[in-house]
């Protein structure tokens, strides 16, 4: 398999190495395309896991490092949001190695790191990406420095230093933690594992458009709730579904309705004034950490991508988040507080039922692991 980055900006391909995470020209990499065909025989049904889809993931069938870093992430269970209704489903990415959907990418990205040779690795993250990246790299026998911001939960600072990575706790905003990061790779202290920059932790995350559409066998739901901070999981969905329609697997995309909240929406603010780039905001202040991403970097391919689905973005209203929390305990889910984030939006935008047909919400991450 011959797999290049290609410069999203000027088109510039590379070839894959652990030395560069980005073109020349500053512009971010994507991954070159190659034309993925599935059909449902070639799954392996033996593998349970994700990567009972490997024939459309980064790898040959002649390597098998991935066997040794995965652990079992993805196939997480679906089931309605409410007992006896089936319109509304919610997909438990919580249940998952380290309890966020994070793991469908860091799960790839490692495996592939192994493959290239990468001995350290250097991310910064507001949190569940770190516990990924971590958790992963510890497993896949590689060191790992990660950079969080000061205000991250103190449980998943814990978990990140559990797997023996370095935390490097810094103090400002999101965007100072992603410079410091930088830094650490310009002093050429290691291979950048970021999920922003790195195109194949989205060969990971696309892996959840796969699930739903074998779980539902092929009935898949026409609208896909998908919280966006970075857009790993929104464009990785976006990614796979685009994938099973090349496929003839799906008849078409649906919908994907992104979910920002008001403390921090970069890009429900470009979307709704007809702009295709985001400008960067100032987070005012969100208790859904995990989607609080003030300078979006991918942010005009999330637009792109949700215009192509014939979707929309809605926002959680910052003061119904705490009460979708509880409401989700109520039935049965403990989310961290982003997830009820998404939760709060779906209450609000269907009210007077706005959502026409069959809906899919992720409930990606893990009350446990939050101190609100
Ligand atoms: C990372 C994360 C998000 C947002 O994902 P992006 O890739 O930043 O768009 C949403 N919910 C949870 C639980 C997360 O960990
Ligand atoms: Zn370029």
């Amino acid at each position: 398999m011959n797999l290049k980055y290609i410069c999203s900006d000027c088109h510039k391909e590379y070839n894959l190495s652990n030395e560069i995470y980005k073109c020349q020209c500053g512009g971010l990499f994507d991954l070159k395309k190659t034309q993925y065909i599935f059909s449902r025989d070639l799954i392996l049904s033996n593998e349970w896991s994700m990567f009972r889809y490997l024939d459309v993931l980064p790898f040959s069938h002649n390597t098998n490092l991935w066997k040794m870093v995965s652990m079992g992430e993805g196939l997480t269970a679906i089931v309605p949001l409410y007992p006896h209704n089936n319109d509304i489903l919610v997909k438990l990415d919580y249940m998952m190695p380290t309890s966020s959907f994070k793991d469908r990418g860091a799960a790839v990205l490692i495996s592939k790191a192994k493959e290239l040779g990468v001995t350290k690795v250097i991310q910064d993250s507001s949190g569940n990406a770190g516990n990924s990246i971590a958790a992963y790299a510890s497993r896949a026998g590689i060191k790992c420095d990660i950079y969080v911001p000061e205000n991250t939960s103190s449980k998943k600072i814990k978990q990140i230093s559990s797997h023996g990575a370095n935390v490097h706790i810094i103090k400002g905003s999101r965007e100072d933690t992603a410079k410091a990061a930088l830094n650490a790779i310009a002093n050429g202290e290691g291979f950048y594992a970021s999920h922003v920059y790195n195109p194949l932790f989205y060969q990971g995350t696309k892996t959840y458009a796969y699930e739903i559409w074998e779980q539902l066998n092929g009935d898949i739901p026409e609208n896909i709730i998908v919280p966006v901070g970075n857009g790993t999981l929104l464009l990785g969905c976006y990614y796979g579904f685009r994938e099973l329609l090349y496929s003839k697997l799906i008849k078409k995309l649906p919908k994907i309705i992104a979910v920002q909240t008001e403390g921090c929406a970069p890009i429900y603010n470009a979307f709704n004034t007809n702009n295709n780039t985001v400008s960067s905001v100032v987070n005012t202040g969100t208790i859904a950490e995990g989607i609080a991403i003030a300078n979006p970097m991918r942010g005009s391919q999330i637009i792109k991508a949700i215009k192509e689905t014939k979707g929309t973005i809605i926002l959680a209203p910052e003061d119904k988040i705490i009460e979708a929390k509880n409401k989700l305990s109520k039935i049965g889910f403990y989310v961290e507080p982003t997830t009820a984030a998404t939760y709060a939006a779906f209450l609000e935008y269907n009210k007077n039922n706005k959502i026409k047909g069959k809906v899919i919400i992720p409930l990606c991450g893990s009350g446990l692991k939050s101190d609100k």
